[in-house]
C-alpha cells in the first residue's frame, strides 16, 4: 500500500472543501471497498478524509412521505428498519442480497452506491485496463467475460456495475444528494447518478471533484409487491450474474430494473408498459440494442427467465 495521510472532517462543508484543496484527497467510510482497492494500489489516494464522525446517520420521513437515508447509514440497518422493510421492501432485499453481515455492518449508503466495478481486469494491475488506467486499453474486450455488460457497452469498457442496493434505489427513482466545494448543495436523480462507460470508462458516476455525498432520499411508497431475485454463482457472498428488482401492482403494471447486466443499473421506463404482456415482451424492450459477448450471451435468457419468476410469483 502507498502512503497517505489521513485527517477527520468536521462537517460536510468541511470534508468537501478538505477534498477540493488536497489533490488526491478520497473520502473513507466504511472502507470496505476502498481499503482492498488501496492495498492492491488500484487506487492510490494520497490523503484519506474520514466521514464518519459526520451526523450522517439518520433514516427521516420527509415532508413529501418519502425516507431521507443519511449517507453513513450502515446497510445493515437500513434493510432493517421497520420504516424500509415495510413500505420499500425491495431495498432492503437488495441490500441482504449483497455481501455477508459483517460487510454490510460497516458498508454505508453512499460507500455502497460508489462501490467499483469487480471486472477481473480491472483488478489485475498486470493487464491493460481503461478504467483504471485511462488510454491503456481493455484486456475483457477478446478476454474472458462472463461476468461483464451485455448492454450500454463501449469499445473501451465493457465492465459492469455490481452492486445490488443501487439497483432497488433506481428502481424506486431515489435522488442523490450532495454538499461541493464552494458549499452549494444539489440533488441528482439516481437515473444520473451513474455513468455508461462511453470513451471514459475511469469516471464511473456524475459526482464533482470534491463532491460529499449527504444522503439519499426515497420518494413516497409505491405500494404493489416487492421482489429483488438475484442469480449468482454461490448462494451467498458473490457479485450478481443477473438481478431483477421489481414492484408489481395487483393489475399486473409495475416497474423492474436489472443489475449485473450494464456499468449502470439498467432501467427501461419504456419496457414497463409491456409488463402486463409478460416478461418476453418487457424484456425485448429493455434489451434491445444489446451487444453481448459469446461468453455472456446466456445473461440475456436468464434475465427474462428471472423475471418471468418474478411476474409469476407476483400473480401468486
Ligand atoms: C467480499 C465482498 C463481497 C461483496 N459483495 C457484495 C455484493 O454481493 N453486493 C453488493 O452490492 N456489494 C458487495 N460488496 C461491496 C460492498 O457493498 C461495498 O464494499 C460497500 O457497500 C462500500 O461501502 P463503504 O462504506 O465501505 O465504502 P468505502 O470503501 O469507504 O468507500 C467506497 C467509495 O465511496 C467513496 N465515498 C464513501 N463515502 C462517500 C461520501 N459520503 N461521499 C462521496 N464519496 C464517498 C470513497 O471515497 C470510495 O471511493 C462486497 C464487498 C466485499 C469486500
Ligand atoms: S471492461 Fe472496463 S474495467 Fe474491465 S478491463 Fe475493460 S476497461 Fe477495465
Amino acid at each position: 500500500m502507498k502512503a497517505f495521510t489521513y485527517s477527520r472532517a468536521s462537517s460536510a462543508a468541511d470534508a468537501a472543501a478538505q477534498a477540493a484543496r488536497t489533490p488526491g484527497a478520497k473520502f473513507i467510510a466504511g472502507g470496505t471497498n476502498l481499503l482492498d482497492l488501496m492495498k492492491l494500489e488500484i487506487e492510490a489516494p494520497t490523503h484519506l478524509i474520514d466521514v464518519n464522525k459526520l451526523a450522517l446517520d439518520k433514516i427521516e420521513a420527509t415532508p413529501a412521505g418519502g425516507l431521507r437515508i443519511g449517507a453513513l447509514v450502515r446497510n445493515t440497518d437500513l434493510a432493517a428498519d421497520k420504516r424500509v422493510r415495510r413500505d420499500y421492501a425491495v431495498l432492503s432485499r437488495a441490500i441482504v442480497a449483497g455481501a455477508s453481515g459483517q460487510l454490510r455492518n460497516k458498508a454505508t449508503t453512499a460507500g455502497n452506491l460508489l462501490q467499483r466495478t469487480r471486472c477481473p481486469y480491472f483488478y489485475d494491475t498486470n493487464q491493460a485496463c481503461n478504467k483504471r488506467k485511462p488510454g491503456s486499453g481493455c484486456a475483457a474486450i477478446g478476454g474472458f467475460s462472463r461476468q461483464l455488460a451485455v448492454i450500454g457497452t463501449s469499445e473501451a469498457c465493457i465492465a459492469t456495475y455490481p452492486g445490488d442496493m443501487a439497483i432497488a434505489m433506481r428502481l424506486l427513482d431515489a435522488q442523490v444528494e450532495t454538499v461541493r466545494p464552494d458549499g452549494t448543495t444539489r440533488a441528482i436523480p439516481i437515473a444520473q447518478f451513474h455513468r455508461l462507460p462511453g470513451d471514459a470508462p475511469h469516471l464511473d458516476n456524475t459526482l464533482q471533484a470534491g463532491e460529499l455525498i449527504t444522503a439519499v432520499t426515497l420518494p413516497k411508497p409505491l405500494g404493489g409487491k416487492h421482489f429483488y431475485h438475484k442469480v449468482r454463482d454461490r448462494a451467498s457472498y458473490a457479485f450478481a450474474l443477473v438481478s431483477v428488482a421489481a414492484v408489481v401492482q395487483k393489475d399486473g403494471t409495475g416497474r423492474f430494473a436489472l443489475g449485473g447486466m450494464a456499468h449502470k443499473p439498467w432501467r427501461v421506463e419504456a419496457a414497463e408498459a409491456a409488463l402486463p404482456k409478460g416478461a418476453p415482451a418487457a424484456m425485448k424492450i429493455a434489451l434491445a440494442g444489446a451487444t453481448p459477448t459469446q461468453d455472456n450471451a446466456f445473461k440475456l435468457p436468464l434475465a427474462e427467465r428471472t423475471l418471468a419468476a418474478v411476474l409469476s410469483e407476483a400473480r401468486g
